[in-house]
């Protein structure tokens, strides 16, 4: 059976490109760059390429990027090593709230605002929530489960008028080349590789030049003492040439995931619109290129299972994710729906398609009538 694989928020497969640039790294190359002799120079040297290479496609300066281990390791030291309070979304990743939960525990003031029914925060709510309390805003560009843009420049300009920093949690626009640090404004971003046919395992926090940070992982004076460790080299080139690739190619990445997620969101719409809710906002202003989120409500009052819908599509070849990939195999609703205002029981049964480069249109068409054939069944089922 033909598998379809629309879970590319969950994660990505790697590029040819991006192993290719990754293997001298992994085999012949594989110096310490902290040490002094001629491998760990060849090694600190595609270090030092690398943050070139990332900070000038960042709109950042090499000394403002901090290699990491991916995305959750970025949030968690943008909070983490903040001093003071933070206010954040609660339809924000697991990786900023659970962080966001710590800082609560160690007695910071924490400002937990809801996002709009779209699942964007407005400006002027952060506006209303923000006082001398604050030092940290942290939101997301686009939400990883519903695809909704929050218009972070206007974020950025209400917390500079407060005195407040922004950290943005870009890692599902990013590699549509849609967010860059010098035209946002922002203090701190974080950027996740495999979001972008990268290697998993490689992220960078962009932490603007005056912003102090207390490190999060002490140990050796890597990445300038801001986190310790010895560098993940071939990762850390991986994630170059995969943001290289990402920006060079994103207009093209960026109309195709358009056109398949409309493609997708009318197929169903026709297919089972009956049965079916599509949560991502419609139009292409606001919304992340490749992310569709359907839920499907109660029939005649009793829910669907939403681990059974997710399983009957894995059935059919469709690969989709119930939420967020971390937190799909767990039976709660997700946090972003519920935060957005959705009863229990309709964010239960929800499926988050997302669509990559090398999606087609004939398997977009694919899984529509397997989304048609599944729910039918289902619904018929539930009767
Ligand atoms: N932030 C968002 C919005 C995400 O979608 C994810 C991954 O799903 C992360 C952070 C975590 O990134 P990583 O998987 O690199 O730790």
């Amino acid at each position: 059976m033909r598998r379809i694989y629309l879970d590319h928020a969950a994660t990505t497969p790697l590029d040819p490109r991006v192993f290719e640039a990754m293997r001298p790294y992994l085999l012949e190359h594989f110096g310490n760059p902290s040490s002094v002799h001629a491998r760990g120079r060849k090694a600190r040297f595609a270090v030092e390429e690398s943050r070139e290479t990332v900070a000038s496609l960042l709109g950042a300066e090499p000394g403002e990027i901090v290699f990491t281990s991916g995305g959750t390791e970025a949030n968690n030291s943008a909070l983490l090593g903040t001093d003071g309070g933070v206010l954040t979304s609660a339809a924000e990743h697991e990786s900023v709230l659970r962080p966001v939960e710590a800082l609560r525990d160690r007695g910071w003031p924490i400002r937990m605002i809801m996002p709009g029914r779209t699942g964007a925060v407005s400006a002027g709510t952060i506006e209303r929530y923000l006082d001398g309390d604050i030092a940290l805003v942290s939101i997301m560009h686009a939400n990883n489960e519903v695809g909704t843009i929050t218009p972070i420049e206007e974020i950025v300009a209400v917390s500079r008028r407060r005195g407040a920093r922004v950290h943005c949690d870009a890692v599902q626009t990013a590699g549509y080349g849609m967010m860059r640090a010098d035209e946002v404004g922002v203090d701190l971003m974080t950027v996740s590789g495999h979001k972008f046919y990268g290697p998993k395992g490689a992220g960078v926090l962009f932490v603007r030049g005056s912003t102090s940070l207390e490190s999060l992982l002490r140990g050796g004076s890597q990445e300038r003492g801001r986190r310790g460790g010895t560098e993940n080299v071939p990762a850390i080139v991986g994630f170059a040439r995969a943001l290289e690739l990402a920006v060079l190619e994103a207009g093209d990445r960026r109309r195709h995931a358009e056109a398949l997620r409309d493609r997708l969101m009318a197929g169903l719409l026709e297919a089972v619109g009956e049965h079916v809710r599509i949560v991502t906002p419609a139009g292409r202003a606001a919304v992340a290129p490749h992310i569709v989120s359907v839920v499907v409500p109660p029939v005649e009052g009793r829910a669907v299972d939403g681990e059974m819908l997710l399983l009957n599509l894995e059935m059919e070849g469709i690969e989709a994710s119930a939420g967020s990939a971390c937190t799909s195999g767990a039976v709660e609703p997700s946090h972003v729906l519920t935060a957005l205002g959705m009863d229990v029981e309709t964010a239960s049964a929800a499926v988050r398609f997302s669509v990559g480069k090398d999606t087609s249109e004939d398997e977009i068409d694919e899984a529509v009538d397997a989304c048609e054939r599944v729910l039918r069944r289902m619904i018929r089922a539930a009767r």
